[in-house]
């Protein structure tokens, strides 16, 4: 390697460096070596396969671009690990415990002991049947951010509002995939609503709603429940799609009308839209589509990274020296797209580490701690009504068209493509695809399912219509 080729490499950095920022560029790029360049191709290395697959997957074209800036007679860049370079310190394993209990033993030695407190302060309404709260989620803990300003608001005013006043969204609906704030927000709601002293705020996931509640109101204990209920303001109730059953429905509706008329607070949190509640009773999704229903999007980077930093604060205030240096913060909140709960996971983790081995918490220790919760990116949930809406466009037909009875050759074809993307892109029963396409028997949708099958077998052009949808639904 000549020294041109090094000089050229100090610039190419300095280039990185400017591109993606200081913070970007020390957490990724600040141990990548040159190893040469021959005709084509620079050939780069990075001390782990972690750092490899990740600069791969995220800055591969821009490391190359820089390159060109300053020879462009490269064309590719070669990415290798250097493994016996720096060996990696032995990994620490504390007698008796693997990986798994990290986090067990984390939710110890972290101190916040949840239950105690919420017992104490939730006594009241515990024994009237209402599920445990974790005492850390409180709005005070929640990070608002673009993905769920408009939920954070709604329950803060749901949670701000005094007995009397005019109920302005009821139910209030929130939606979001797993590990998205739902829990959180809720129980904040909770925490707040009972907080302000003038209402009773119960909070009940789906399950205790079904075995405790509807149990006792089949029991000789039905009274008191009643009695219960009508003392309640404000019932909160989380995880809805487990809500399930015939009986437990008509008692779930039965409660939900007599509070929404009676001008009481209902807030719901559930995985999907009411829409998409497959095994609920139609008056039921009706009722709950009628409020405000709003949905929480992915956690945006920059509120991964709040999110981090406060939790982060908050352990530091339990224990000074748990320091965890921004650049690896940042590292986290780009590495673990998914969810909150693997946001903290990772934090317990580092936390452990660093109080079992007494050592600081470097970017190479967090890229081997956080390494299994970093999953490829989830595939979009694709929505019933966007495929309709995107068919109906491609086709120039109306979505009415689609969902209507008319058997005309230029609404049939459209309408089978729908359902057929609706069958593969969601995962959506036969019968709830039906129902959401005019109310349509279930063999109807599996007649037009072989029938899309079997022409994209034999169409080329088919298949490429539909893997055009398939690509636009799912960007
Ligand atoms: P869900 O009920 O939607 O599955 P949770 O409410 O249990 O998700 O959130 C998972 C984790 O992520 C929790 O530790 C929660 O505190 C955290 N979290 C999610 N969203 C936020 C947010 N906006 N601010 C602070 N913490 C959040
Ligand atoms: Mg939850």
């Amino acid at each position: 390697m000549t020294s041109t080729d090094q000089e050229r490499w100090s610039r190419v950095k300095g280039r990185l460096r400017a591109e993606v920022g200081e913070d970007v560029f020390l957490s990724w790029f600040a141990r990548m070596d040159l190893e040469g360049v021959e005709s084509e191709t620079a050939r780069l290395s990075v001390p782990t396969r972690f750092l490899k697959s990740w600069i791969q997957s995220h800055y591969h074209e821009r490391v190359l671009s820089c390159w060109q800036a300053e020879q462009c007679s490269v064309r590719r860049i070669e990415l290798t690990v250097r493994s016996a370079a720096r060996p990696l310190p032995p990994k620490p394993k504390p007698a008796g415990h693997d990986n798994g209990a990290y986090d067990a033993r984390v939710l110890k030695f972290d101190g916040l002991d949840g239950r105690s407190l919420s017992s104490q302060l939730n006594g009241g309404l515990e024994s009237l049947g209402g599920s445990p709260l974790d005492p850390r989620l409180t709005f005070e803990t929640f990070v608002v951010g673009r993905s769920n300003t408009l939920a954070h608001a709604a329950a803060k005013e749901v949670a701000a509002a005094r007995r009397g006043d005019q109920v302005m969204f009821n139910p209030l609906y929130v939606h979001a995939g797993v590990g998205l704030g739902k829990t959180h927000l809720l129980q904040a709601v909770t925490w707040a609503g009972n907080a302000a002293g003038v209402r009773r705020v119960l909070y009940l996931t789906a399950e205790k709603f079904m075995y405790g509640f509807v149990s006792a109101l089949k029991t000789q204990t039905a009274l008191a429940f009643k009695e219960t209920l009508r003392a309640i303001d404000v019932l909160v109730i989380d995880d809805m799609q487990f809500l399930q059953g015939k009986s437990t429905q008509a008692e779930f509706c039965h409660t939900l009308n007599a509070l929404i008329d009676s001008g009481r607070q209902v807030v719901i949190a559930s995985d999907r839209p009411p829409t998409d509640l497959e095994s609920l009773d139609d008056r039921v999704r009706s009722r709950l589509a009628g409020g405000l229903v709003v949905e929480m999007g992915p956690l945006g980077e920059e509120l991964r990274l709040q999110i981090l930093k406060s939790r982060a604060t908050a352990v530091r205030s339990m224990y000074p020296c748990f320091e965890v240096p921004e650049s690896v913060l940042l590292f986290i909140a780009q590495a673990i797209t998914h969810n909150g709960r693997d946001l903290e996971g990772a934090l317990n983790r580092l936390l452990a580490h660093s109080k079992l081995t007494g050592q600081p918490v470097t970017l190479e220790l967090a890229e081997r701690e956080v390494r299994d919760l970093i999953r490829p990116q989830e595939p979009k949930r694709v929505k019933i009504e966007d495929i309709q809406r995107v068919v109906a466009r491609q086709y120039n037909v109306s979505r009415s068209d689609l969902l209507s009875s008319r058997r005309t050759a230029n609404v049939v074809r459209p309408r089978q493509v729908a359902m057929y993307l609706a069958k593969t892109l969601t995962l959506r029963s036969l019968p709830e695809i039906g129902r959401r396409f005019g109310g349509r028997d279930h063999t109807t949708v599996l007649h037009a399912v072989r029938k899309i099958e079997h022409l994209v077998g034999n169409d080329t052009s088919l298949a490429d219509e539909i893997e055009l949808l398939k690509r636009q639904l799912q960007e």
